[in-house]
C-alpha cells in the first residue's frame, strides 16, 4: 500500500498539525501542550450514562438524524441558553463531532465553484472541507493583539459566487470571542448578500471573559444560519465525537443529505450519554470552566514570566504567544525543535493562516491539562531563556 501523500485537491492536506505534533510528543516523551484534548475524564455521571446505555443494548445503528432523546436535549439547550427555538424533528441533526458538521455543511450547502468566506487563522479542517466541497475559501484576517478584523476586507471578500460565511466563535486558535458589534457586521453582510452562515460554536461554554452570542440569535439570522457545536469540549469527551447542527429545516436537510453518505449515523450509546449531560447543563459545565480559567492564568502568567509575549484568550483551551519576543523568526521551525530543546510540544499557529505572514511567529499552547502538567511544562520551558 502506498503511504505517499494524497494528490489532487487534497494535496495540501496530507497530515494534520495535531497528528504531527502529538506523534512528536509521544516519540520524544514531551509534555503535550499541542493537540487540544483534556488529560482528565469528563463528569462521572455522563461516563456512567454511556456505560449504562451500552449495558442497556443501545449498540446498533441509531436513526440517521440522531436519537430522539438527544435531539430533544439539543433543542432544549438552544432554547434555554439562547432563546432559539428548533424543532427536534427536522431542525436538529446529530453529527460525528463538529468536524463532520462543518464538512457536511460545506458539502451539502455549496456547489463546486461557490465561495466560502472564513476568518484566518482558521481551524485546520475548514480549508480541507472547502476543497472537498469543490468550493473556494476566501479569507478575512484576524490580527493580534486583539484579533480584530477590517469590515471592508469582509465586504471585499464577498462576490456574486459567495455562498456562505463560516464563523468560528469562540475561536480556535486565538481564543477570541466575537463581540456584538462584530457579529452585527457579519450578520449585515449575510443579510445584504443573501448568504448562509455556518457557525462553529464548539467552545460555547468555555468562555472566561465576555459572553458567547450565537450569530443565529441576531435579527434575520435564524432563518439563514446553521449552528454547529459538539459535546467534546463542553464535557471533556473529545473522543466521543458527538456533535450537532441546528437550523431551518431546508438548510439542515442539505447537511443531513451529506451526513447520511459520510457516516450515515453517529455512536448510539454516546448520544444517550450526551443527552444526559446537556440536560444537566451548567451544573456540570461551570466547574470545568472555572478550573480552565485558573489553568489559563497559570499558563499565561508562566509564559509571561519567561519573557514571552502572550495574548491571553477570552475563551477556549488555547493561549497564543508571539515567539518573536524571544528572538524566534518561524513558529513552525520553533515547534519542530521545541521537543529537543525543552521536552515540550506546542502548535505553530502559522499553519492556520493561508497567508502565513501575520502568523509567522505565533505559537498556540493548550492549557486543558492538569495544573502539575502545566507547571512541569513551564519548568522545562525555562531552557528557552538564558
Ligand atoms: N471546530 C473547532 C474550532 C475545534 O477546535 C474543533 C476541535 N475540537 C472542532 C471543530 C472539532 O470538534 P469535534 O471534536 O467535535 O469534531
Ligand atoms: N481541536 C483540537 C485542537 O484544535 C484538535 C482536534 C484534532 O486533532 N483534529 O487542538
Amino acid at each position: 500500500m502506498s503511504t505517499s501523500p494524497p494528490g489532487g485537491r487534497l494535496a495540501p492536506f496530507s497530515t494534520t498539525i495535531f497528528a504531527e505534533m502529538t506523534a512528536l510528543a509521544v516519540a520524544t516523551g514531551s509534555v503535550n501542550l499541542g493537540q487540544g484534548f483534556p488529560d482528565t475524564d469528563g463528569p462521572a455521571e455522563i461516563l456512567e450514562a454511556a456505560i449504562a446505555a451500552i449495558r442497556d443494548g443501545q449498540n446498533q445503528y441509531p436513526p440517521g438524524p440522531g436519537v430522539p432523546a438527544l435531539r430533544a436535549a439539543i433543542a432544549d439547550h438552544q432554547r434555554r441558553c439562547y432563546g432559539l427555538d428548533y424543532d427536534p424533528d427536522g431542525e436538529v441533526l446529530v453529527t460525528t463531532g463538529a468536524t463532520e458538521g462543518v464538512a457536511a455543511a460545506l458539502i451539502g450547502l455549496c456547489e463546486p465553484g461557490d465561495e466560502v468566506v472564513m476568518f484566518e487563522p482558521f481551524y485546520d479542517s475548514y480549508a480541507a472541507d472547502a476543497a472537498m466541497a469543490g468550493a473556494v475559501a476566501k479569507m478575512v484576517t484576524l490580527r493580534a493583539p486583539d484579533w480584530s478584523w477590517d469590515p471592508d476586507v469582509l465586504r471585499a471578500a464577498v462576490s456574486p459566487r459567495t455562498r456562505l460565511v463560516l464563523l468560528n466563535s469562540p475561536h480556535n486558535p486565538t481564543g477570541k470571542v466575537f463581540g456584538r458589534a462584530e457579529l452585527d457586521e457579519v450578520a449585515r453582510v449575510c443579510r445584504e448578500h443573501d448568504l448562509v452562515a455556518v457557525t462553529d460554536e464548539v467552545y460555547e461554554h468555555l468562555v472566561y471573559d465576555g459572553e458567547h452570542v450565537p450569530l443565529a440569535s441576531l435579527e434575520g439570522m435564524r432563518e439563514r444560519t446553521v449552528s454547529l457545536s459538539s459535546a467534546g469540549k463542553t464535557f471533556s469527551v473529545t473522543g466521543w465525537k458527538i456533535g450537532w447542527a441546528c437550523g431551518p429545516a431546508e438548510l439542515v436537510a442539505r447537511v443531513r443529505a451529506a451526513k447520511q453518505f459520510l457516516t450515515f449515523a453517529t455512536g448510539t450509546p454516546f448520544q444517550h450519554a450526551v443527552a444526559t449531560g446537556l440536560a444537566a447543563g451548567e451544573r456540570l459545565v461551570a466547574p470545568l470552566r472555572e478550573s480552565l480559567r485558573e489553568r489559563r492564568d497559570l499558563l499565561c502568567d508562566g509564559l509571561e514570566s519567561l519573557g514571552l509575549a502572550v495574548y491571553r484568550p477570552a475563551a477556549t483551551y488555547f493561549a497564543t504567544s508571539d515567539v518573536a519576543s524571544i528572538g524566534e523568526t518561524d513558529a513552525l521551525a520553533f515547534c519542530r525543535e521545541l521537543p529537543a530543546r525543552c521536552g515540550v510540544v506546542a502548535v505553530p499557529s502559522s499553519v492556520f493562516y493561508r497567508d502565513p505572514e501575520p502568523g509567522r511567529t505565533l505559537v498556540r499552547w493548550a492549557f486543558c491539562k492538569q495544573p502539575e502538567v502545566l507547571r512541569d511544562a513551564l519548568v522545562r520551558l525555562k531552557a528557552l531563556v538564558p
